[in-house]
């Protein structure tokens, strides 16, 4: 069979490997992108967007049960689960659409569909076609939801986030096994819409903090309104009428189980490296089996391979593999000079509610012995008791030789906000006393993370380094 040359192949057209072949063709390079599923990226189809959507709903019938509280009174809520999952769907189709547009614009005689795998170090076969001989390859394949085997006997019955959205009603009775971003958000969305959750994880955590003030604050508030079983392994799973029975030993080892209409796995993500035939690649594979890379080039080693997106384990979001898939896409181009590249400063942001957010250093990235942390709460925060979400803690961390905010993590109401403004000033290296020149507008959310910065300040020793430039003090805030 007829090899065919090209500069560089693209594996995987999601958001990663789109943006990999967007810098490739800027760059006038002669490439392939290949494809092994239906086009439309994990974020739009059953990722990033549904998801947002379901919550979306889920905080409509929320604010609509706590309006209570301002004295206004509504009887009779009344979710109709298949217009909220219609909604979810076609809004979802619309996200989808798009992207599947985009990607038809490009030429056809450049998308290959069929599953990509290599037969040495620079060539590719899709499916049964021709040989490829690409000078580069960027690896973009994602990440698929892991299923622990103890699912074995139910696997048809489970849900993952691939097949959540299918939902055509809200279920009566639902277990999460998993309490990480993805079970707790759609997990707390689908308790808001009427569905008896119980969450179960071996871990004593819930969500990403690492933070324990800020960990145990949130599992307490959580744990108000969510049954959060954490430190419970499962230990079977059998099918029960239409549902599943689960078996499960508690944080205390007793003996538990519970019968659920359905079970939403989200146990993980794993890379997606298994079907690729590395093993012909010559890379340096670590004990996952994925190629050892450099974050700042995307590179494997000094071969012309390329990683970019989920498939490098690393930070999982739809931002890093936008920005992973354009470098990868650039050194591809350039290879064998490929270029270095500055990593946005960490953010990671869960759509619970109340939201948890990690902008910059996380604590259990922290040098500990450099460092000062001060928290702040929202409880007695003046626009949070304005709009009843007076729950939340946030704690800040600077180093203290430089006074420059490293990191925060925190829960709170609407924290997506602030953790994109904390963020930006840990991108900055802003110091404490910097960020206290800033305005601050009254009343708002942002008046926490002046107290914050202010508790930060004096822990510092600097409050009183330029007394005239943090003026606004005001009583309740
Ligand atoms: C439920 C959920 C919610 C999420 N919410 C958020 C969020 O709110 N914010 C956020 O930042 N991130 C979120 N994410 C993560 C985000 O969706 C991913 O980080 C992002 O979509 C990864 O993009 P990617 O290009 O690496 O992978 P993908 O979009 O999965 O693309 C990989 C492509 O490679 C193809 N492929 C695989 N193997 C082969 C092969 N051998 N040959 C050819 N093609 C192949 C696959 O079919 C797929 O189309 C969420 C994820 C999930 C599951």
């Amino acid at each position: 069979m007829q090899k065919r040359s090209v500069d560089a192949v693209v594996i995987g057209a999601g958001s990663a490997g789109l943006n990999a072949v967007a810098e490739l063709d800027k760059a006038g390079a002669d490439w392939l992108l290949v494809e092994s599923g239906p086009y439309g990226t994990t974020c739009a189809r059953v990722g990033c967007m549904p998801s947002k959507l379901l919550i979306a709903a889920a905080n409509a019938a929320d604010a609509v049960e706590r309006a209570d509280v301002f004295g206004i009174r509504v009887r009779g809520v009344d979710v109709d689960g298949e217009a909220v999952l219609a909604r979810v769907r076609s809004e979802r189709d619309r996200f989808v659409r798009g992207v599947v547009e985009d990607v038809e614009r490009l030429p056809a005689e450049r998308r290959l569909i069929g599953r990509a795998r290599f037969t040495g170090p620079t060539t590719i076969r899709v499916g049964d076609g021709p040989e490829l001989d690409a000078r580069a390859i960027v690896i973009a394949t994602g990440s698929s939801a892991v299923v622990p085997q103890i699912f074995d006997a139910v696997r048809d019955r489970i849900l993952t986030s691939d097949e959540v959205f299918e939902l055509q009603r809200i279920p009566a009775s639902l277990a999460v096994v998993g309490t990480g971003i993805v079970g707790l958000e759609l997990g707390q969305a689908l308790s808001r819409l009427g569905t008896d959750v119980t969450f179960l994880d071996q871990a004593p955590t819930v969500g990403p903090l690492t933070d324990p003030e800020v960990q145990r604050y949130a599992h307490a508030k959580l744990g108000r309104r969510l049954a959060l079983e954490l430190g419970a392994a499962v230990e079977a799973a059998e099918p029960a009428g239409n549902g599943i029975e689960l078996a499960w030993k508690d944080a205390e080892g007793r003996a538990r189980s519970g019968e659920f209409e359905h079970v939403l796995v989200a146990t993980g993500r794993r890379p997606n490296v298994a079907a690729l035939g590395l093993e012909h690649a010559g890379l340096e594979l670590d004990e996952r089996g994925i190629p050892k890379w450099d974050p700042q080039t995307m590179q494997c080693g000094d071969a012309p391979v390329f990683l970019a997106g989920d498939v490098d384990g690393h930070l999982p979001l739809l931002h890093e593999a936008i920005d992973e898939g354009r470098i990868a896409g650039e050194n591809a181009a350039r290879y064998p000079e490929v270029a270095r590249h500055v990593r946005r400063t960490p953010l990671i942001i869960v759509f619970s509610d109340p939201q948890m957010a990690i902008a910059g250093q996380s604590y259990a990235s922290l040098d500990a012995a450099r460092t000062e942390i001060a928290d702040f709460s929202f409880e007695r925060q003046g626009r949070a008791r304005v709009i009843a979400r007076n729950v939340g803690l946030a704690r800040l961390y600077a180093t203290r030789d430089d006074c420059i905010l490293r990191g925060a993590e925190l829960f709170g109401p609407d924290v997506e906000h602030l953790a994109h403004l904390l963020a930006w000033s840990v991108q900055q290296k802003l110091t404490v006393q910097r960020l206290l020149r800033m305005p601050f507008y009254h009343p708002t959310l942002e008046e926490g993370v002046r107290a914050g910065l202010r508790r930060l300040a004096r822990r510092l020793g600097v409050e009183r380094a330029r007394p005239c430039e943090d003026l606004a003090v005001a009583a309740g805030m």
